[in-house]
């Protein structure tokens, strides 16, 4: 069975295929346009949603051509329903709408936060993972019991990625700035206290944001001194949901999850707590189209397709209410 999956929560509009047979999944082709701001500014969602129309239907010729189909080779469509920024949201959720209404393919809307976690455990073959999901979007840390992902730990306020998005951006780079952090964090190992906020089992990570921005003198050293102690606290709150929920393996997935130095960090804990220890590749850790894709064809597993009058999408939509199914 194939699946055509479109993503356009945030700053990214993509087209996957994916392809299940047997229950094994395997992606035919991704593309990606990301729509980048001006430095020093964060994402515009009503300019980050012309981006989106603007390229979304060479996305999708580029996506088929690729994967040398046509759009009637496609059996069933889906589209990252939320959670997101709604005027980028709609962009996908039109397109998919389009495309399976004038076609006739069934159409599945699917959890963004859900793509990430699936698509992780399928590319890296985690079973029944200790989820640390980072990215623009989320900073949650997560378990399957009795149909859904439970929460084990989150962040009270901004996530993982925003606070190295608006830190960046406060250098003046432009966003996303996670990548540009942790080359300039390479450059130094002079650590700069800064403050170290877990609660309970939460992070926050404001008070932190606003520390760092005053020692951004030395940028290197800042950018070291940011990323120690973001991680730390991300470290902290992994090892003690570890060691409560006594899962074997931990997955990281999210675009932040293509950071090394949040990786050596987290392998340290997996060794200590004797537990295996998964990354997501980092070309599919961000937003993709293939994690719709192939989110969609685990609900075909189990589901029909939505009607057209239930493909709406929602700009809050919590993982730990989504009752899976498959
Ligand atoms: P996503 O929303 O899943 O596409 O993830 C986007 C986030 O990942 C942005 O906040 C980026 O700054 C962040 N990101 C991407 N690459 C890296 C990296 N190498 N280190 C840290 N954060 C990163
Ligand atoms: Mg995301």
């Amino acid at each position: 069975m194939l699946c055509l999956g479109f993503e356009s929560t945030a700053h990214t509009f993509s087209c996957g295929i994916v392809e299940k047979k047997a229950n094994k999944g395997r992606i035919i082709s991704d593309v990606r346009r990301i729509y980048r701001p001006p430095e020093g500014q964060g994402i515009h969602p009503r300019e980050a949603s012309r981006h989106h129309i603007e390229c979304s239907s060479h996305v999708l010729a580029e996506c088929l051509k690729e994967a040398n189909l046509t759009i009637r080779d496609i059996d069933i469509i889906s589209y990252a329903a939320g959670p997101g920024l709604g005027p980028c949201l709609r962009v996908a959720g039109v397109v998919a709408r389009t495309v399976s209404s004038y076609y006739k393919i069934p159409i599945y809307p699917v959890n963004h936060a859900i793509g990430h976690v699936e698509l992780g455990k399928m590319l890296t073959g985690a079973k029944d993972p200790l989820v640390l999901l980072v990215s623009g979007g989320h900073t949650v840390l997560a378990a399957f019991k009795q149909k859904k992902w439970r929460i084990f730990g989150e962040t009270l306020d901004i996530t993982l990625g925003q606070l190295l998005d608006q830190f960046g951006r406060s250098l003046g780079f432009a966003s996303p700035c996670g990548k540009k952090i942790e080359e300039l964090a390479l450059e130094s190992e002079k650590y700069i206290p800064l403050p170290y906020s877990v609660k309970g089992n939460d992070v926050s990570f404001s008070g932190l944001m606003s520390a760092a921005k005053k020692v951004s003198k030395n940028r290197q050293d800042a950018c070291y001194s940011l990323q120690e102690t973001a991680f730390a606290m991300i470290g902290e709150a992994t090892e003690r949901a570890l060691s409560f929920t006594e899962k074997k393996e931990l997955m990281v997935v999210g675009g932040v999850a293509a950071n090394r130095r949040l990786s050596e960090m987290l392998r340290k804990i997996c060794k200590r707590q004797n537990c295996k220890f998964f990354v997501s590749p980092i070309q599919y850790a961000g937003d993709c189209g293939s994690q719709i894709a192939w989110t969609g064809l685990l609900e075909a597993s189990v589901k029909k397709g939505a009607k057209i009058s239930e493909t709406f999408v929602r700009q809050s939509w919590r993982l730990d209410t989504v009752e899976i199914d498959y």
